[in-house]
């Protein structure tokens, strides 16, 4: 059964107007707001392993009461609901209040993980909507359903979904921003996760001058998360250091993964390290470290894989001065700053040498991956397929038979003789490089494996669940959902979603661009 504590809202300071209008808001952490019911809900989707870890049965998620509650058509025992308040730097700018707009937090579960909040993504506008609806739409939550759950068992830290639910009504949506809107089907994600204070949390007061409420924060956000820095001298700028520390191993893995988050602001950023707000994402298809899924960002492309270490070290900047006024030690946080290029530097390269099957490093191994990054974008490799098949190569093998291995994982044109001559020159030495390993070629394999997936949520993926989904088909939401809990596992009943990219996905919006509107 759930039955929710109010640790948030009892401890923080509320705003004082309990009315449901877009509004400025001072002095408060939240707002409390109701959700503003569904006329049908639906569920279509719970996870097994997020109900049990929050002491849920199957049977209870089955029920009609479960999709009331998690529609916000019901409230269960204790249930207090707030939004959040934050600000934040959107594109490089500073956008002022944002908050939580479409999402509700119904409160905090105390379980044997610590605590949990559930959110509604959706579920209806609060006083931070500003002139927008609250709501969110099927196809998007679909995307975030079936990511955040993905993410998690790629090993990557993520915000978890309980469930999605259809809400029976229609949402308005210009998805292309060109004036043509479309009404879509409706629909609301619960979302799962220890808090869901971002950078803009710390921000929001920052920008405000007001250090009373910014360290109220800080201390409530030590006190629940970061209770092991109780009593360190500079505890504040131990928490500054863990969040950074944190980010870095989120960005890391992202790389590993081949996931672009499309939309890095502020905002989206999480204290705990964790994947949050999946919005216009995508999966790295063809190798490009210059690729953005979102059409927001085309002109700049400021949220570009490639880009993703340098925006996580900018916007810990932006945190950093949030910060400062509770630190006051600007050369402490300049050199965490500082630290992050470096740390990151270390990781990304220990994780590629994993990717690659490499143990102790070697003077050429960063030169050797750099050529690799510049040989997979200049022949379109598959980023996915690539490293999955890369760990079927051994080291007895000739460049010409290692290209043959990887060579199902190009999209450029095998009748040309240009990508063949480069995959030759990389094979050369990595094959060579091979020989001074001292595992087998079976131990080398079973490792590579383990880091790099065969299967992920690809655009073109999550679009066909969308498409059947919009029909009330549910299927291949179920079928995805199963086959992302296993990403290493080669799971051959599913090897049809081991494929590239086909020809239809790639002008297609949803595959090729995603924009934000959701
Ligand atoms: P995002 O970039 O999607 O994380 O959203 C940025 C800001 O816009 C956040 O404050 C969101 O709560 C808000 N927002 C996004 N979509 C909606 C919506 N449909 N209704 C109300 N607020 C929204
Ligand atoms: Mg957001």
């Amino acid at each position: 059964m759930l039955r929710f504590t109010n640790i948030f809202t009892s401890k923080l300071p509320a705003d004082p107007f309990n009315i449901n209008i877009p509004r400025q808001v001072q002095s408060a952490a939240f707002s409390l707001v109701r959700p503003k019911g569904m006329t049908n809900p639906k569920l279509i989707i719970f996870s097994d392993e997020i109900a049990e870890n929050l002491g849920l049965s199957k049977d209870f998620c089955e029920t009609q009461h479960f999709v009331e509650i998690m529609s916000g058509n019901k409230l269960a025992d204790g249930s207090n609901p707030y939004a959040m308040a934050y600000a934040g730097h959107q594109f490089g700018n500073w956008a002022g209040q944002l908050g939580d707009g479409r999402a509700i937090n119904l409160g905090e579960l105390s379980v044997k993980s610590g605590i949990q909040t559930l959110q509604l993504k959706g579920a209806g506008p609060t006083p931070y909507s500003r002139t927008a609806d609250g709501l969110a739409v099927l196809r998007s939550s679909v995307r975030e359903f079936l990511c955040s759950e993905a993410m998690f068992h790629l090993g990557v830290p993520t915000t978890r979904a309980l469930s999605l639910a259809l809400t029976g009504e229609e949402v308005l949506r210009d998805m292309l921003y060109n004036g043509n809107a479309q009404y879509e089907k409706g629909a609301v994600v619960c979302r799962v996760a220890p808090s869901f204070i971002r950078f803009g949390s710390f921000e929001f007061f920052a920008w405000r001058q007001d250090t009373e409420n910014l360290k109220k924060l800080a201390d409530f956000t030590m006190e629940h998360y970061f209770s092991h820095l109780d009593g360190h001298e500079q505890k504040y700028l131990k928490f500054f250091e863990e969040v950074a520390t944190k980010t870095c191993e989120m960005i890391i893995h992202w790389q590993r993964v081949g996931f672009v988050h499309g939309v890095m602001n502020t905002d989206n950023m999480s204290i705990h390290g964790l994947t949050i707000d999946y919005g216009p994402y995508g999966w790295m298809d063809n190798y490009d470290p210059d690729w953005t899924p979102n059409t927001t960002d085309l002109p700049g492309k400021r949220y570009r894989f490639g880009n993703q270490p340098v925006i996580a070290q900018w916007n810990l900047l932006k945190l950093a001065n949030a910060l400062y006024p509770i630190i006051l030690d600007e050369n402490a946080l300049k050199d965490i700053i500082e630290n992050f290029q470096t740390t990151y530097k270390n990781g990304h390269l220990s994780m590629m040498m994993q990717k690659l099957g490499l143990k102790a490093s070697q003077p050429t191994d960063e030169a050797l991956i750099s050529e690799l990054s510049k040989t997979m974008k200049d022949t379109q490799s598959d980023m996915t397929i690539f490293f999955r098949l890369l760990s079927d190569i051994n080291s007895k093998m000739t460049p010409v038979e290692a290209f043959g291995v990887i060579s199902k994982s190009l999209y450029s044109d095998l009748n040309d003789e240009e990508p063949k001559i480069v995959w030759h020159r990389w094979f050369l030495k990595y094959l060579d490089r091979l020989k001074d390993e001292t595992i087998s070629n079976e131990e080398r394999k079973i490792d590579m494996d383990k880091v790099n997936p065969k299967y992920v949520l690809r655009n073109y993926i999550a679009q066909i669940a969308i498409e059947a989904a919009d029909k009330g088909d549910y299927g291949v939401t179920h079928e995805l959902y199963q086959l992302l809990k296993n990403p290493y596992d080669e799971q051959p009943q599913y090897q049809h979603w081991f494929e590239k990219r086909p020809d239809w996905a790639i002008k297609k919006v949803g595959c090729s661009m995603l924009s934000c509107s959701s």
